[in-house]
Order: structure tokens, then C-alpha cells, then sequence
């Protein structure tokens, strides 16, 4: 048992991404296992937010133009900072609204159905709110038998093969995740997408369990548009401003929520009343950009530039190696499910286990300091994060389980999820 241990301090000593840790409030005897929940605050996101608090101290009004930081333009460009980690030119990305908004702003803008064209697909795994949204789109089209999922064989993934079987001339618009928030796994992109336009479809992501945590190239695999949280891996804090990508060949379609921020920014000030698009990706702003919901991302961001994605992601799938290995090992007299895909191509930056007492077992994780996240009805999320977890954080976390599994300390514990999990 000591190898294991013997191998994360191994790991540990070679890690390239080490120095990182010390940026993050990491809490004393915590091994935090949920930053694809929310992710954690580190010092550059809170000096940042208590920046852009002093340029309002200081400048007041004059904030929107002044300073180093100044906020009519915080939305773009956090915007460029972001495009590195999808793989799009400036100009394409945009930080504003939420995830949900954003699937309204993006999807409302770009499905444009006729009598053949007119359903949109998404799959039975797909996360509820990105579901309401469309849902909500198709009524408002009179489409309500309009949405095709994809199916699951197994209730945790989906097939390559099962997506593009489903494409046909009446689907309109696809939405899928590049990664789903439960299993973990990855979705074929650049194949989707590829299948999608050959049937003349628009094929649209949400990054939300990716961004941060796996490298995209979404212009070069030519997605039409990605939607995206920054409060997950990108540690942006609790309700920060969401992301979105927009690719350059639709900028010039009249976005569908209008309002003055996706205005030309030089006529803005105008106050005209017919409204003046903005050439790029900021079209897609609505009204005035929350910028304390933004300002942590200035610091968040500066690491995934200094670490790289491509290093960031190496380490993720490290991480999650030795986690489902020790698990694996040292757990395999447990009846625990490994249900996210062992291979790297097809799996994120978390893991996903399953056992009957699922939320006793969560709960008793929490009570030893160990903090991952319930999926019901059995399910176990773990996520050791590359900026901030360690693998000695896995050993022990791993060593807490079998502890917990050993004494079934989790009939304890009520079986039963709480009201945020
Ligand atoms: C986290 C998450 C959301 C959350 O959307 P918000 O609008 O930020 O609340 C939506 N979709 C997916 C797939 C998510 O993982």
C-alpha cells in the first residue's frame, strides 16, 4: 500500500504544474475533489475582483473607459483570453450572461427552421437546463415535438456511431456536450461536427465540463458555436459570467436578444433606435456586462496561460489514471462501478463511481474532509483538479474510501442526497 503512496510523491516531485497549488485556498485537512463544480479561489482571482473594487473607488463613472482595467471592454476581453483554451481567433469569443442565456442567445440566433428543417438534437444525458432551453425555443416555433435525443445503451455514455445514425435532413441544429457532467466522457467533436455539415446541420458544444480542462480547436474542427461556465475548472467563482464562442462565418446573422451592449461599440452612445450590430462576437451581449462576476477571470485566467492547457490536461489525465488504478486495487473487494471511459481520448477531467450507497458513502467522504459530489441515484463525481490537486490529495482520498467502505461507515449516514448535490 505504501508503493501507492510512495508513487503520488514521486509524481508529485515531478510535476511540472506543482508551484500552482500554493496560489489556491486549499483548506486545512480538505482533499477538494469537486472543481468541476465549483472550482476554487486562488489569490490572482481574488486580487483581481479587489482590483476592479478599487477602480470603482477611484475612477467611479469614469471606470467604463479608465484604467487599467476598464469595463466597457472586460467582456471581449476576457473573451480573447479564453479563445487560447477553445481554439478560436479573437473575436470569436465573448465572456457575458450564463451558460443557460447563452444557449438562448446562441440557439434562438441560429436555428432558422422550415417546413423540413426544423428539429433539434440533443441526447438523454444532456444536463436539465440546457434541455429547458431548448425546449422552451422549439415552443416558441410551435416545434414541440421537435427535440431528438440521442439514446444511451448504457445510461452513461453515447455513441459516436448513435449520433451520427440520427442525423437526417429534418434536424436543424445539434447541441451536445464536449464532455458529460456525469460519466465524464468525451464526445468526438471534430468527427460530429464533420458528419453534421455534411448534412447541412449546425453543430453547436457546451464546454462546460471541458473548458479548463481539455484542449479544443474548434475553429479548426469547425464547430458553429460553444456555450460554457468559467465557475468549474476555470475557478472563476460562484455565479461567474459565462462564455461563449461564436464562429466569424455567423456574425453576420441578426443575433435574436438584442439589447445596447451588442451594439457597434463607437455608436453605441448614439441612443438610436435602430439597433447597430457589432461586427464580432460582443453581437451577443445583452445588457450592461456584470463585472464583479467577471473580474475574478482577469486573475483566474493569467494561470492557464503561464501553465498551458496542453500541461494542464496531461496532468488531469495523470491524475485520473492513478485515482481509477488505486481505486481499481485497492477497492476491488468493493462492489464500486468505474463508469468513466478508461481511455484518455474518450474521457475528461473527472470520474464518475457508482455503489447502492452512493450518498452515505458521499456523506461520509465530506465528514473525513474528502469533498466530491453526489449524482443520483448511486453515483460518486470525483474531480482531482491539475492546477491545485496533488497526487498525494488522490492517495488520500482514495485511502479515505476504502477506509469508509471497509467500516460501511456510510450506514451512518442517510442514504439521501441534500438540496444542492
Ligand atoms: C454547469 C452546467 C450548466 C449551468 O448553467 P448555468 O446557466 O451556468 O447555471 C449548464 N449546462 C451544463 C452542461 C453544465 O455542466
Amino acid at each position: 500500500m505504501n508503493d501507492w503512496l510512495e508513487m503520488a510523491k514521486d509524481k508529485d516531485d515531478k510535476d511540472v504544474l506543482k508551484q500552482y497549488r500554493d496560489e489556491f485556498y486549499l483548506g486545512e485537512g480538505i482533499y477538494y475533489m469537486d472543481g468541476n463544480s465549483l472550482g476554487l479561489m486562488s489569490r490572482r482571482a481574488e486580487q483581481s475582483l479587489l482590483d476592479v473594487m478599487e477602480d470603482w473607488k477611484r475612477h467611479s463613472i469614469e471606470g467604463w473607459t479608465k484604467g487599467d482595467r476598464p469595463w466597457f471592454y472586460m467582456s471581449e476581453r476576457i473573451g480573447d483570453k479564453m479563445a487560447a483554451l477553445v481554439g478560436a481567433e479573437s473575436g470569436e469569443v465573448l465572456a457575458t450572461n450564463s451558460t443557460t442565456v447563452n444557449i438562448h442567445q446562441t440557439v434562438r440566433t441560429l436555428y432558422q427552421p422550415d417546413a423540413h428543417r426544423y428539429k433539434i438534437m440533443a441526447d438523454e444525458l444532456n444536463f436539465p437546463s440546457d434541455i429547458y432551453a431548448l425546449k422552451s425555443i422549439l415552443d416558441d416555433h410551435g416545434q414541440k415535438d421537435g427535440l431528438v435525443k440521442v439514446p444511451t445503451a448504457d445510461g452513461h455514455t453515447l455513441k459516436t456511431e448513435d449520433i451520427i445514425g440520427m442525423m437526417d435532413e429534418s434536424i436543424a441544429l445539434i447541441l451536445l456536450p464536449s464532455v458529460l457532467y456525469r460519466s465524464g466522457q468525451v464526445l468526438e467533436i471534430e468527427k460530429i461536427t464533420a458528419a453534421a455539415h455534411e448534412k447541412g446541420i449546425i453543430v453547436g458544444f457546451d464546454l462546460c465540463h471541458s473548458i479548463g480542462a481539455v484542449p479544443h480547436h474548434l475553429k479548426e474542427w469547425g464547430v458553429d458555436f460553444a456555450v460554457w461556465c468559467t465557475y468549474k475548472h476555470l475557478n472563476g467563482g460562484p455565479g461567474a459570467i459565462g462564455g461563449l464562442y461564436i464562429d466569424e462565418r455567423h456574425h453576420k446573422k441578426a443575433v435574436s436578444l438584442k439589447g445596447w451592449f451588442g451594439n457597434d461599440k463607437t455608436t453605441q452612445f448614439d441612443m438610436k433606435h435602430d439597433f447597430d450590430q457589432a461586427a464580432d462576437a460582443s453581437q451577443y451581449q445583452t445588457g450592461t456586462p456584470h463585472i464583479f462576476s467577471m473580474a475574478p477571470l482577469l486573475g483566474a485566467l493569467e494561470m492557464f496561460e503561464a501553465a498551458g492547457i496542453e500541461n494542464i490536461r496531461s496532468k488531469s489525465l495523470e491524475l485520473t489514471d492513478f485515482m481509477m488504478a488505486m481505486i481499481e486495487e485497492i477497492l476491488a473487494a468493493h462492489d464500486i462501478e468505474m463508469v468513466t471511459p478508461k481511455s484518455h481520448a474518450h474521457r475528461g477531467g473527472h470520474i464518475l463511481i457508482g455503489h447502492e450507497k452512493a450518498a452515505g458513502i458521499n456523506a461520509a467522504l465530506k465528514a473525513r474532509g474528502v469533498i466530491p459530489d453526489f449524482r443520483a441515484p448511486s453515483f460518486v463525481r470525483l474531480a482531482p483538479v491539475a492546477l491545485y490537486n496533488s497526487f498525494e490529495d488522490v492517495y488520500h482520498t482514495v485511502m479515505i474510501l476504502k477506509e469508509i467502505m471497509d467500516d460501511r461507515t456510510y450506514d451512518q449516514f442517510d442514504n439521501q442526497r441534500g438540496v444542492v448535490a
